[in-house]
């Protein structure tokens, strides 16, 4: 078994060899090692782990990285269109959009805040909701090469067009910018507020059985869709039951804050696995849990 390099994709079609470096973009880990001469297709991003990965394909493993996060389309080939690509579990509209302008030639609107705040700039506007960002972009999208266009979007979001000090003199779009025009380009679009992060409170359970912890899926969908994770229940306003609690990981997520009690039980919870404790960090365990593991062994080494 041979590891793919880029220069093997130059003899496959343009548009399959962009599979990879895609999915590679996307964090699509782990990161699949293949036959040389097997083109690439969404086979290894299947429910299948490790070794039960269907041959040629087989991952490698990437820290924190769970090989089921994304499930395979039921279809043949890779998804082509932005509405396809957005059935992906973990796959959003300015992933699916981008992918489907660079790989595919679709013209589709891939906005981040970097492309939202040049379009902002470049119509003088100084609030931009999310359906104004997208219809305006797609209005400056060439039918010629989208996927150029949307990658100089993206370089000119994040070098050029900067938040703060843009670099106007070098800007290709100066000559038609109404913020640079303005005299004061920075000020276009006005920041937003930041709202308040909430905090919520959850229970995760530490289930110990002859050198093996077990472990659950979350679902595919929503917070850490569809990767490894100790049992527990959802999370919430309230306080939880932190009775005979181990300990609790704080940790915060880009719209709320969680502290997560470690409860031991003895009996596993839900469907799931035993993972060997010494082969924990091959469990793709996202920081979270990765956390409370440690929380559990460091506490147990200072007893
Ligand atoms: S001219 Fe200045 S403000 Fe306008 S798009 Fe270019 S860098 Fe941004």
């Amino acid at each position: 078994m041979k590891s793919t390099t880029t220069g093997q994709f130059a003899r496959w079609p343009r548009r399959v060899a962009a599979v990879l470096p895609l999915a590679s973009m996307l964090m699509l880990a782990p990161v699949p090692v293949v036959h040389a001469d097997e083109p690439p297709t969404l086979a290894p991003f299947s429910s299948a782990q490790g070794a039960q990965a269907p041959q040629p394909w087989r991952f490698t493993t990437l820290p924190n990285k769970a090989p089921t996060r994304f499930e395979v389309v039921q279809q043949d080939g890779f998804p082509r269109t932005a509405a396809e690509l957005r059935l992906l579990p973990g796959i959003g509209a300015y992933t699916s959009a981008a992918i489907a302008a660079i790989a595919f030639g679709e013209r589709a609107a891939a906005v981040d805040t970097n492309v939202e705040r040049v379009v902002a700039r470049l119509h003088g506007l100084k609030q931009m909701p999310p359906a104004d960002a997208e219809r305006l972009t797609l209005a400056l999208l060439p039918a010629d090469r989208p996927g150029d266009f949307v990658q100089a979007m993206m370089d000119l979001g994040a070098t050029i067009c900067r938040p703060r000090k843009p670099r106007c003199d070098a800007c290709p779009l100066a000559p038609d910018c109404r913020a640079f025009a303005s005299g004061d380009p920075e000020a276009f679009p006005e920041r937003r507020r930041r709202a308040a992060r909430p905090h919520r409170h959850g229970v995760a359970y530490w289930i110990e059985r002859g050198g093996s912890v077990w472990l659950v899926r979350r679902p595919a969908r929503g917070m850490l869709g569809g990767m490894a994770a100790l049992p527990g229940g959802e999370w919430g306003d309230a306080g939880s039951d932190r009775l005979n609690a181990i300990g609790t990981v704080s940790h915060v997520f880009t719209h709320f804050s969680l502290d997560l009690a470690i409860v031991p039980r003895s009996e596993p919870e839900g469907e799931g696995w035993w993972q060997p404790l010494e082969g924990l960090s091959e469990a793709g365990l996202p920081t979270l849990y990765r956390r409370a593991a440690e929380l559990v062994l460091a506490a147990r080494r200072a007893a």
